[in-house]
């Protein structure tokens, strides 16, 4: 039997960022990963600088061997209508990023010991913990396993079931110098689309030579026509040129406010997607991965090695002071969704409307400032 403290499954960003944060506490920790690292993950790559700061990323360091493109503002606009431009002084208001190489980078770094290749199988109690495929005991078990987390399901959540889920697909790839010449969109301002009736939208960010393109719904009716749809208005657009390299690849996730995941239970924490953790507007999950990872951290740090339903208690609390209640009204849920369309596409090619309300707020949520670091 292997023994630990913290078994944390799942080395995505949340798990990798509890394990860092708690790397001089005294405790040992152990990640389980199904996968071996590097390893694909599906999204934008997209991160803001309070991710940076959350994780003290040392950019130096990272930029020498990975891809690291700064953001200086964006374009936006609706699929039927014009892109209005943001642009913003002063330094990168955002990051391209490869999750291959971030969540690796992550990984490394995190100070725990790492079990690649082992998927979670079952958990049960233990004496003074859990017991996870019977071979490891850790007196407290941390879901870090996405949006399928199996630790999840072993709470009792129905993944899948009886949620409402945002469903995406995208595609990264490398340009051919053909591709290269033919692309218009600007390394340093990627593009957002909403979908005209704003159940979505679509994106073409870029960095370096690497395209990424996708596009998320709240309904996932017929999501790869609307994706190829997608890819074809952004050729007509000129924007882009030929037909997708290789096929889309899908994933989803649960935002925050309708998510009804627990944060824990037993000698149990969820941390990052396996809890329902991303943005309302833009559906950023990885500044919500790394924070709530960070206050599980700082919970489990003042529990002093009690494990007991306090600690859930606590971290609940850290992560409502963070994130707010879940369950909030959208404030234009009451007008008919007709007019709120009409309404919505209007703004979205004001100036000023896209700057402050759909970038600043939603999108870099600078109205709040970053974590500090843990440790
Ligand atoms: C198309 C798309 C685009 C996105 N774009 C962005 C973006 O640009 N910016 C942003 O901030 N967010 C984005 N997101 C959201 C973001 O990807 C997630 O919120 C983020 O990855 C959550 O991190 P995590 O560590 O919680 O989970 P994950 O990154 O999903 O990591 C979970 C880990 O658990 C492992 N695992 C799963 N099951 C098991 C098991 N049974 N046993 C052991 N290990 C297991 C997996 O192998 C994986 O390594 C996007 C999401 C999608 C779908």
């Amino acid at each position: 039997m292997i023994r630990c403290d913290v078994l944390i499954v799942g080395g995505g960003p949340a798990g990798s960022t509890l394990a860092w944060a708690l790397r001089d506490s005294g405790l040992s920790v152990h990640i389980l990963d199904k996968r071996r690292f590097p390893r694909d993950k599906v999204c934008a790559g997209w991160i803001t600088p309070a991710v940076v700061s959350a994780l003290a990323l040392d950019l130096d360091d990272y930029r020498r061997e990975r891809v690291l493109q700064p953001v200086s503002g964006f374009r936006v606009g609706c699929m039927s209508g014009p892109l209005v431009e943001t642009r913003y002084d002063g330094g990168p208001v955002s990051y391209g990023i490869r999750r291959c190489e971030f969540d690796h980078y992550l990984l490394r770094r995190a100070g725990a010991v790492v079990h690649e290749g082992v998927a979670f199988k079952g958990a049960e109690p233990g004496a003074g913990g859990i017991v996870v495929n019977g071979e490891y005991h850790a007196r407290l078990l941390v879901g870090a396993g996405g949006h399928f987390c199996p630790v999840a399901r072993f709470l009792g959540s129905r993944l899948g079931r009886s949620e409402t889920v945002v469903a995406a697909q995208e595609i990264e790839f490398l340009m051919t110098p053909e591709q290269r010449a033919a692309c218009r969109v600007d390394p340093e301002l990627p593009e957002l689309y909403f979908c005209d009736d704003l159940g979505g939208y679509g994106w073409a960010v870029r960095k370096g030579d690497w395209l990424n393109i996708g596009l998320g719904r709240e309904d996932n009716h017929r999501l790869a026509e609307q994706v190829a749809a997608f890819w074809n208005h952004l050729r007509a657009r000129g924007r882009i040129s030929g037909e997708p390299p290789a096929r889309f690849h899908g994933h989803a996730y649960l935002l925050y406010p309708h998510a009804r995941r627990p944060l824990g239970g037993p000698r149990t924490l969820l941390v990052g997607d396996a809890a329902g953790l991303a943005y309302a507007q833009s559906g950023e999950g990885i500044r919500p991965a790394v924070e709530s990872a960070l206050l599980a951290a700082a919970a489990i740090r003042e529990a002093g090695g009690d494990f007991g339903p306090a600690l859930v208690e606590r971290y609940r609390a850290l992560l409502t002071g963070r994130l707010g209640p879940r369950r909030q009204r959208d404030a234009a849920a009451w007008l008919p969704a007709g007019l709120r369309q009409a309404l919505g596409r209007r703004l979205l090619s004001s100036q000023w409307f896209v700057r402050h309300l759909v970038m600043d707020r939603w999108f870099l949520h600078r109205q709040q400032p970053a974590l500090a670091p843990a440790g």
